[in-house]
């Protein structure tokens, strides 16, 4: 199994769980989604799995290399994990190319633009390059933060609600280029949110998440079949 996580649990206050218990297998390239509603402990989760927080208990590891667990800690920016948030987070004074270029100091220049150039294919914005981020529609902005998440090969990438800032009308347009994006990099995804609708149609798997607890957990076509 490519990423294992076991019975993780974190709370803010000692009295109540945020995450109780929370244990998962994910293969590599699979695109799951956590579903729940406000105050499940979805951003939590998130937070537990990017090393924001430090959970009270279990253990997470990906290809046998252990992130966490009641022994160790892997840093958060050495965990090889990328992370696109809700509000994209992009670089306002930098251009497409430079904000994807910014997590990729290691490599050589020209090796760095091919990779920025390979990127922005995978998102459909070649030609986006010398553009700021205020010159982009939402989607578009949106479609560069995946890409510049992407850009360093991360083992596993971490979506916050990826459509909250986006219109109801350009959700659903989107929802199926986000899918195929993910496809395409051949990425293994976590992605939480709130909306039933965005995990039917871009999940291969649904775990639904509340008061911190897995309460169900099945492919989509399995969740429809449930209701
Ligand atoms: P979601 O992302 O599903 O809305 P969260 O992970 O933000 O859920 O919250 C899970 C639980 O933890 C909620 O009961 C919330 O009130 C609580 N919580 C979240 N952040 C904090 C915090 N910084 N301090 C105390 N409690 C928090
Ligand atoms: P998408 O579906 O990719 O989000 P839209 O249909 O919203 O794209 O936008 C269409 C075009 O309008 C794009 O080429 C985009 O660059 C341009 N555009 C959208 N919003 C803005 C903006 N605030 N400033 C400049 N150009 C914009």
């Amino acid at each position: 199994m490519f990423i294992s996580i076991e019975n993780v649990c974190f709370c803010y206050d000692p009295k109540e769980r945020a995450v109780d218990g929370f244990s998962m297998k994910i293969e590599k390239g699979e695109v799951v989604s956590i579903l729940g509603p406000s105050g499940s402990g979805k951003s939590t989760l998130l937070r537990l799995f990017a090393g924001l927080e430090v959970p009270c208990e279990g253990s997470f590891t990906i290809e046998d290399v252990v992130i966490f667990n009641d022994k160790s800690f892997i840093q958060p920016e050495k965990r090889g994990i990328g992370m696109v948030f809700q509000d994209y987070a992009l670089f306002p004074h930098m251009t497409v190319e430079e904000n994807i270029a910014f997590g990729l100091n290691k490599m050589k220049k020209a090796e760095k633009k091919a990779r920025v150039a390979e990127v922005l294919e995978i998102v459909e914005l070649t030609g986006y390059e010398k553009r700021y981020p205020h010159q982009l529609s939402g989607g578009q902005q949106q479609r560069v933060a995946i890409a510049r998440a992407i850009a360093p090969n991360p083992n596993l990438l971490l979506l916050d609600e990826p459509f909250s800032n986006l219109d109801a009308e350009l959700q659903v347009k989107i929802r199926k280029d986000l899918r195929n994006i993910l496809k395409a990099a051949g990425i293994t995804a976590i992605f939480v949110t709130h909306d039933e609708n965005d995990a039917l149609a871009i999940a291969d798997r649904i775990v639904q998440l509340k008061d911190g607890k897995i309460v169900h957990s099945g492919r989509p076509c399995d969740i429809l079949g449930a209701q």
